[in-house]
Parts: C-alpha cells; sequence; structure tokens
C-alpha cells in the first residue's frame, strides 16, 4: 500500500487560516464556538463554521478571532 501524501497546497491553506484567526482548541474566559453565532451545529461531534473566512469544521470549545456572540 503507498504511504499517503500530504496535499502541500491544502496544508498551507490550513496553516495560513489557523494564523488569520488565531484558531484554538481551547476557549477564551466564557467565548467558545458553541455559543458564536457562525456555530451550525451538525449533530453533537463537530460543527460547521460558517463565518465567510473559516467555512470549515470545529469543535464547541474551541475559539478564534472572529468570535461573535449570539442574537439569542
Ligand atoms: S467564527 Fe470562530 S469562534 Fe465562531 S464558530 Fe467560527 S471558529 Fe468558532
Amino acid at each position: 500500500m503507498p504511504e499517503p501524501e500530504v496535499d502541500e497546497v491544502r496544508f498551507a491553506a490550513a496553516q495560513r487560516l489557523v494564523k488569520l484567526s488565531a484558531l484554538r482548541t481551547s476557549p477564551i474566559d466564557d467565548d467558545r464556538c458553541a455559543t458564536c453565532l457562525y456555530y451550525l451545529e451538525l449533530d453533537q461531534g463537530p460543527a460547521f463554521c460558517w463565518h465567510e473566512k473559516l467555512q470549515t469544521l470545529v469543535g464547541p470549545e474551541w475559539w478564534c478571532h472572529f468570535w461573535e456572540m449570539t442574537d439569542e
């Protein structure tokens, strides 16, 4: 079986995204993805962030620079 190859273009894009958004896997105070306007739950696992600059899977305890309070 051949070794899987890293898609360098996608890897670099992911690194840019993390740098741009300061995305992290832990909350800041009470601010977390699960309480963010852009957090779209798929089920109980990872969710989808629909912020225009992210558009990626995230976890409920994650946080990024674009965090925004929900309207509720
Ligand atoms: S904008 Fe940031 S804090 Fe909000 S859901 Fe997306 S990754 Fe999480």
